[in-house]
């Protein structure tokens, strides 16, 4: 009985969750499409800057690209995240999303709400970034 009701509650979450996924996607889209065209912008703002001023400026031009660099980590981190959404989305379509990847068990719903893009359970999560710290 109570399972039933765990399952439907389950169900029920999965389309609210869907929902806030679709929400991030859209949102995430348009802050890297932001952050792309910033970066072109950038780039022609320092090539035409450079010619009018006719002069070579070591301080603006380590700025401007640190500038430049910044915009990009932020781009790719978005386009990281996107992919991450993207990839629950799939998994809701098939039918596989609240499952972690590792051990197969279902991911706590509390766990999904937090981070609705999660693939992993708490324990496989801090498991695979341990991993990635030792550089496995
Ligand atoms: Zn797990």
């Amino acid at each position: 009985m109570e399972r039933t009701v765990e399952q439907t509650d389950r169900q029920t979450q999965y389309r609210h969750l869907r929902e806030r996924l679709l929400q991030e996607r859209t949102r995430l889209q348009e802050e890297a499409d932001t952050l792309r065209q910033r970066v072109r912008d950038n780039g022609q703002d320092f090539s035409s800057a450079t010619v009018r001023h006719g002069a070579y400026d070591a301080g603006d031009d380590s700025f401007a690209t640190f500038e430049q660099e910044k915009t990009i980590a932020l781009e790719q981190n978005i386009r990281g995240l996107l992919k991450a959404v993207h990839r629950a989305l799939d998994k809701l379509d098939q039918g596989t999303y609240g499952v972690c990847e590792e051990c197969g068990r279902e991911i706590p719903l509390a766990r999904l709400e937090a981070f609705p893009e999660a693939m992993l359970c708490v324990e496989d999560q801090a498991k695979r970034e341990r991993r990635r710290t030792r550089g496995l």
